[in-house]
């Protein structure tokens, strides 16, 4: 026999995946803003909006190689009888041409280059032929019309002054280029959650060390470090913790400077779950279990002010609820899915969302079969997961809501 818990819960118990997020976000702190050089912006997230300093483009200019004129001017061209306009200059990227074009007159233009005045169209170096040895000097044969649609006209991409980028937006690799783009050296960002990892298990061994039977690798911990730098946070990996009250304690006071703690293992029903009796003892639990298959397990309390996640030794769970729950409460974003068509039946469960592990292939969704939350290799495999609400079901051809996990 073992006993759950020595006192009656005072603490809410089976709370939704929506609810378990909610009072995660309500745990963490308030975010500090820092403001980094855009080298260092990636995977952060903006802290303000931000306005473009200049317009781009910043003059209208070609989209092509070739030669920018007087449309009017080509209308009757063709291969067969080739209109001739005068080649008075150039105009390349970064060096304008200074003068203006004038009826039957042309400038070779290279792409990204300022639109002389006076021109309005271009026609593409494709379409063109040389004719330089006239009396009135360098000229060129078109082959067809210039055409006006192939400038880039100034400001066309966004405008000095609009609004383009909104704070809380994640500045991926486009993010930062755009604030690049926008003229901006550095930007104000969310500096990132302090994350520190901790396993617990008296079985838990480092990878490297010899293992006896019985004993298994730290696998969570490694894959919760790659979730945690994916979701932009710091991550802090802390040695793995044994299931002893006093081992655990120690451990958990040691640890100085993170925003919160995830632990691994230690939460469920066992007598050897310490994490849960400590977090239990110190009586700040937000909550205990929640209704979510895999992953039901989970725990959240605090520790002397500091946040604890305790998420599920099942290496399968403990990612599945880090994917679902902790991380959009960390990021701030929406836990990202897509609509995809069943494959295969996913069945529901009467009061617990099911997250099932599947394969996407094409424009459908597929069983992966092996649903243990101990199968570390069906993560790997499975790339996705299916999300069957309480009591819900599908059949073939339905569609699914789908997270992607890679
Ligand atoms: P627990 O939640 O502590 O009862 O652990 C549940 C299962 O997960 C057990 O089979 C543990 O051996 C396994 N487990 C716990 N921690 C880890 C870990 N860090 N890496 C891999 N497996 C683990
Ligand atoms: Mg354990």
């Amino acid at each position: 026999m073992t006993a759950p818990h020595p006192a009656p819960p005072t603490f809410p118990m089976f709370v939704s995946v929506e609810e378990a997020r909610t009072l995660l976000r309500q745990l963490l702190p308030e975010r500090r803003t820092e403001t980094v050089a855009l080298a260092s912006a990636f995977g952060r997230t903006l802290a303000a909006d931000l306005m473009a300093r200049v317009s781009h483009p910043s003059a209208t200019e070609s989209a092509l190689d070739g030669i920018a004129c007087r449309e009017a001017d080509t209308l009757a061209a063709s291969p067969e009888q080739p209109t001739r306009l005068r080649l008075i200059g150039e105009s390349r990227a970064g060096l304008a041409f200074a003068g203006t074009v004038g009826a039957g007159e042309a400038v070779r233009i290279y792409t990204g280059a300022p639109l002389p005045q006076g021109a309005n169209a271009i026609c593409p170096v494709e379409q063109l032929q040389d004719d330089s040895d006239r009396a009135d000097g360098d000229g060129v044969l078109l082959l067809r019309p210039a055409s006006p649609g192939d400038v880039r006209r100034e400001g066309g991409d966004f405008e000095a002054g609009e609004t383009v980028l909104h704070a809380g937006a994640l500045l991926t690799p486009a993010r930062v280029a755009l604030a690049a783009a926008l003229g901006h050296a550095e930007v104000p960002t969310l500096k990132p959650l302090r994350v520190a990892v901790m396993s617990t298990g008296d079985e838990v061994i480092e990878p490297g060390q010899p293992l006896s039977a019985g004993q298994v690798y730290n696998s969570n911990a490694y894959g919760l470090l790659g979730m945690l730098r994916e979701a932009g946070c710091e991550a802090v990996l802390l040695p793995a913790a044994p299931d002893s009250p006093e081992a655990l304690e120690q451990a958990l006071t040691s640890i100085g400077g993170a925003d919160i703690l995830l632990t691994s293992g230690g939460v469920s029903m066992g007598k050897y779950d310490f994490v849960r009796d400590l977090l239990i003892q110190e009586g700040k639990v937000s909550f205990w279990k929640v209704r979510m298959r895999p992953g039901g397990p989970a725990m959240l309390g605090g520790w002397k002010g500091l946040p604890v996640f305790g998420l599920p030794g099942n290496p399968v769970s403990s990612l599945v609820v880090f994917q679902v729950i902790v991380r959009p409460a960390l990021t701030g974003q929406p836990l990202s899915t897509l609509r995809l068509r069943a494959g295969t039946p996913f069945r529901g469960l009467a009061d617990k969302t099911a997250f099932w592990r599947a394969e996407v292939r094409g424009s459908q969704v597929f069983d992966y079969g092996k649903q243990g939350s101990g199968v570390l290799r069906s993560l790997s495999d499975a790339g996705a997961l299916v999300i069957m609400p309480e009591g819900g079901a599908a059949e073939v051809g339905d569609e699914v809501d789908v997270v992607l996990m890679d």
